[in-house]
């Protein structure tokens, strides 16, 4: 069965000191056993994260990666660098997409790396307000993923390498807007993100690969989403900078956990 997972996505926000004793807050109010979380602090965070966090559980990411492993790209940071670092990376969000002209090809590339190096990648993938508008924004997110994953779907150890994916559905409307999707939306567009990784060739119809929303969710609508049985979580962005909404979330989340666990060992309350 697939688990439940809560990505906190900290953007260009805190400075090393800061990030290190935000993330043993969180840590400490929110640490659950059913609960996967995944923090991804800016890079140069990522060290003072990892030390803060360990043996708490939560598991450390970071939010981009190059396409290539290494070369002259000044500035840029490879997946082999990160090992060590961080055991989860972002791929293909939409302000990359927006602000470094990042390409469904490109983000495909990052995925290779991420996946060469072991890291176990989130791919995130969402539409537009006018072409959710338009009635468009599932073949939107089905050509995105088809961009980014045709190659993987080519390569001898596909199977493989597709059991650790993680989908971000994150319309891009509703990211850093208060705005966020309605759940059966979101549960919609889940579906079809599944149908999707089955034409792609991914086991079992794509049945085991988690699939969480992201846009502007909080403590006070995260319950919206979980509620979908489609829906395996959530990628945080502003709220994951504050506690309180961390431990709303994330104790939402262990709810959640708990009763699909027992529905799949056959204790649940049909
Ligand atoms: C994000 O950073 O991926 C995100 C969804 O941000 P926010 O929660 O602030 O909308």
């Amino acid at each position: 069965m697939r688990s439940v997972i809560i990505a906190a996505n900290w953007k260009m926000h805190t400075v090393p000191a800061e990030a290190a004793g935000l993330a043993a807050t969180i840590a400490a109010r929110t640490a659950d056993p059913d609960v996967m979380q995944v923090i991804c602090p800016p890079f140069v965070a990522l060290a003072a994260v990892r030390d803060a966090l360990a043996g708490t559980g939560l598991a450390v990411g970071a939010q981009n990666v190059h396409h290539e492993t290494t070369g002259a790209y000044t500035g840029e940071v490879s997946a082999p660098m990160l090992v060590g670092l961080a055991t989860w990376v972002i791929v293909g969000h939409s302000e990359r997409r927006r602000d470094a002209g990042e390409t469904d090809e490109l983000i495909g590339r990052k995925l290779q790396r991420a996946w060469d190096a072991g890291l176990r990648p989130i791919l995130c993938v969402g539409e537009q307000l006018e072409d959710r508008e338009a009635g468009r924004a599932e073949a939107v997110v089905d050509a995105q993923l088809r961009g980014a994953l045709a190659e993987v779907g080519a390569g001898e150890d596909a199977r493989a390498r597709f059991a650790g994916l993680v989908i971000a559905y994150e319309p891009v409307w509703a990211i850093g807007t208060g705005r966020n999707a309605r759940g059966a939306d979101a549960a919609a567009m889940a579906d079809a993100i599944r149908a999707t990784l089955s034409r792609l060739g991914v086991a079992d119809g794509g049945s085991g690969v988690p699939v969480l929303y992201g846009g502007s969710v909080t403590a006070a609508n995260i319950a919206e989403f979980l509620a979908e049985p489609t829906i395996d979580g959530a990628l945080v962005g502003g709220a994951s900078l504050k506690p309180d909404e961390m431990a709303g979330i994330v104790g939402r989340a262990a709810v959640t956990a708990r009763a699909r666990l027992a529905v799949a060992s056959g204790n649940g309350v049909t």
